[in-house]
């Protein structure tokens, strides 16, 4: 029976808020998966933890988190950033993508750091986040974007306004290092009446990917 089959569940509104600060969020996570969960203390930088057993590490200050170990649930918790699960066959990892962890490199960071632990091949899944229609962005932050990222970030809002394309950037980040198959969820967290979005409803309530090895 094998163990390491890797596992994600993206949650929404209805799993309630799995914000760190939330009342009752330790229930929360055990109804989303009843293993011990390493959550972070997210500062949209480019640090990774490695969690070498389950819970450990649990609220260190990181964006993205790995683990080899079978029944470790490493999470992150969004509401407009980017959520990215890459999976390996004995290897999962997490990454909190929002514009300053992409310049920060958070997402090169994670696909190293699985890589160091696990070779094999690795295939990618980003989750709901803020959209370009939805997401207007200063121009002299767009060019920084840019810059680290590549053009694919440039996009237009519904108006016509300068937008940053979040799930774009992470594509093209994950391609970067080599992790060329890459779904995406598709939803948008602004428009979505089943997502919480900080940047289009001021929502304070976050939402979780988490990841795990299981049968
Ligand atoms: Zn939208």
């Amino acid at each position: 029976m094998p163990t390491s089959i890797p596992r994600y569940r993206f949650t929404d509104c209805g799993d309630g808020d799995l914000g760190p600060g939330a009342a009752e969020v330790d229930r929360r996570r055990r109804e989303v998966i009843a293993l011990p969960w390493t959550w972070l203390r997210q500062v949209h930088g480019g640090d990774v933890v490695v969690v070498d057993r389950p819970g450990a590490q649990a609220g260190c200050r990181a964006d993205g988190a790995v683990t080899t170990v079978p029944g470790a649930a490493i999470a992150v918790q969004v509401a407009d950033c980017a959520p990215v699960a890459v999976l390996g066959e004995s290897v999962v990892g997490v990454a909190h993508a929002g514009w300053r962890g992409l310049v920060a490199g958070i997402v090169p960071a994670v696909v190293d750091t699985m890589r160091r632990l696990a070779p094999g091949p690795l295939r990618a899944v980003i989750g709901p986040c803020i959209r370009p229609r939805c997401y207007p962005f200063g121009t002299t932050d767009l060019e920084a974007v840019a810059r680290v990222v590549g053009d694919v970030v440039r996009a237009e809002t519904g108006d016509g306004e300068p937008a940053l394309d979040l799930a774009a950037a992470v594509r093209a980040a994950l391609a970067d290092v080599g992790v060329e198959r890459c779904d995406d969820i598709g939803v948008c967290t602004a428009c979505s009446p089943s997502h919480w979005s900080h940047r289009g409803n001021s929502d304070g309530q976050r939402q979780a990917l988490v990841a795990w090895l299981g049968a």
